[in-house]
């Protein structure tokens, strides 16, 4: 084995850690009534999601709407396609406002955005935002007419808006118009790369042509949305580098199950280490009947595993081994992870700070020890063959040793218990 020499005069490699500062752009309000989430310019980075409900049901829409909300989305988009959707759109923002659902909802128009948006001018009220995709307006001077209409009600009722470019509807137009130019270069880019540029040239000829038509440059959230990690990545960097805009980062197609978590996560996780992105959404296809809420648990931990926000207490757990064949440990994993997501709606407000505890559960004397002791509060439970006893850790210090059949119970009482004395009022961390 050669081992590697430190530079000179240095003691070890300089490594850098942590993300690189966000970057530096303008920001963007979403408001309605006295509320507002801000989006870019220095403020965190914003969790969305988006309902698959038929917006023309306001109840049902209502609902996961609330669902979104209570897992954590700090904004929610609603399809507005037809105009019995446009219609029902204030009777939701209403219901929300009944239910007290403080969170902006977002309208996603494609095609005939232009004519629900002026043909229900309340409709174009209650949102608080409107996405555009340039690509499915229409072509030539239709949709030139189109995309103005638009930025107009956006101007008139005071609203941002997203640009958001697919590669699934790009400007058909503007493609074969570089595509064309390509062909007369002297060295031809690859047609990948004349896609992605393509892309890019969308967003932010869009977003220039809208502030020519008079919406201010911070009303402004563009995207370009792939569903090739690579791509993402590169595009992206590109229009980082290329524009102020605050940036929606999305893998567009995600997919199903574990292989959307992970290209997802693959895709951001790489931007926002470069500090690009100020507002994420993770595009999973639910399985049928699947819980719409877990992109937004996905969406937060991909932001609370970097360590770019806490929105929950989170969970260390062992992965299980041969020392340990029972499934006590992943019960108490799974059962204390969810209990703590679970009370977070009343933990947050009554219990700053508690959103950054990490509690540890293990599965056997290996390792299960010296994780708790990181923990704030960890429990190690036995391993095949141990003393059937669990020590349990708080703030690095072994306390009480939990035994027999309501273990699960018994650490739960003392995490509670702990909560209320770190971080009630008069708290160790108030
Ligand atoms: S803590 Fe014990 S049970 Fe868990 S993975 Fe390590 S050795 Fe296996």
């Amino acid at each position: 084995m050669t081992l590697i020499d430190s530079p000179a005069g240095q003691d070890r490699p300089n490594i850098s850690v942590g993300p690189a500062p966000r970057r530096t752009t303008r920001q963007v309000v979403l408001s309605w009534y006295d509320h507002t989430v801000r989006v870019g310019g220095g403020a965190p980075v914003v969790v969305q999601s988006m309902t698959n409900t038929d917006t023309a049901d306001p109840i049902a829409t209502a609902i996961q709407v609330k669902d979104l909300a209570m897992a954590g989305s700090e904004v929610v988009r609603i399809t507005v396609n037809t105009p019995e959707a446009a219609a029902q759109v204030p009777a939701i923002r209403e219901q929300l406002d009944r239910m007290g659902v403080y969170v902006p909802l977002v309208g996603d128009f494609h095609y005939n955005g232009h004519k629900l948006l002026t043909q229900f001018p309340e409709c174009a009220q209650a949102l608080s935002k409107y996405r555009i995709n340039p690509g499915n307006m229409g072509a030539g001077n239709k949709r030139d007419d189109n995309f103005a209409q638009m930025i107009e009600v956006a101007c008139r009722y005071n609203k941002p808006v997203r640009i958001g470019v697919n590669w699934g509807s790009l400007d058909s137009s503007l493609m074969a118009k570089m595509m064309d130019e390509n062909s007369r270069r002297a060295q031809p880019w690859a047609a990948q790369a004349v896609m992605r540029e393509a892309l890019v040239v969308s967003a932010i000829s869009n977003a220039q042509r809208a502030e020519t038509l008079g919406l201010p440059g911070d009303a402004i959230v563009l995207s370009c949305k792939v569903s090739h990690v690579q791509d993402l990545i590169a595009v992206y960097q590109d229009l980082a580098s290329r524009c102020d805009y605050p940036l929606h980062l999305g893998l567009t197609e995600a997919g199903m199950g574990s292989k959307g978590i992970v290209a997802s996560t693959a895709a951001l996780a790489v931007l926002l280490q470069q500090g690009i992105g100020d507002t994420i959404r993770i595009s999973l296809t639910p399985e049928p009947g699947g819980d719409r809420t877990r992109e937004v648990v996905v969406a937060q931990e991909i932001l609370q595993t970097m360590g770019l926000r806490a929105f929950t207490p989170m969970v260390v757990a062992c992965p299980g081994c041969g020392r340990t064949s029972s499934t006590v440990f992943q019960e108490l994993a799974d059962s204390i992870q969810t209990y703590l997501r679970q009370q977070m709606p009343v933990w947050k407000t009554r219990y700053p700070g508690v959103e950054t505890m990490n509690v540890a559960v293990m599965g056997c004397v290996v390792n299960g020890p010296g994780e708790s002791q990181h923990a704030d509060i960890g429990i190690s439970l036995p391993g095949t063959g141990e003393v059937p006893s669990a020590p349990v850790y708080i703030d690095g210090r072994r306390t009480v040793t939990l035994k027999g059949d309501s273990i699960a119970g018994e650490f739960q009482a003392i995490v509670e218990r702990y909560v209320e004395e770190k971080y009630g009022v008069g708290g160790q961390s108030r």
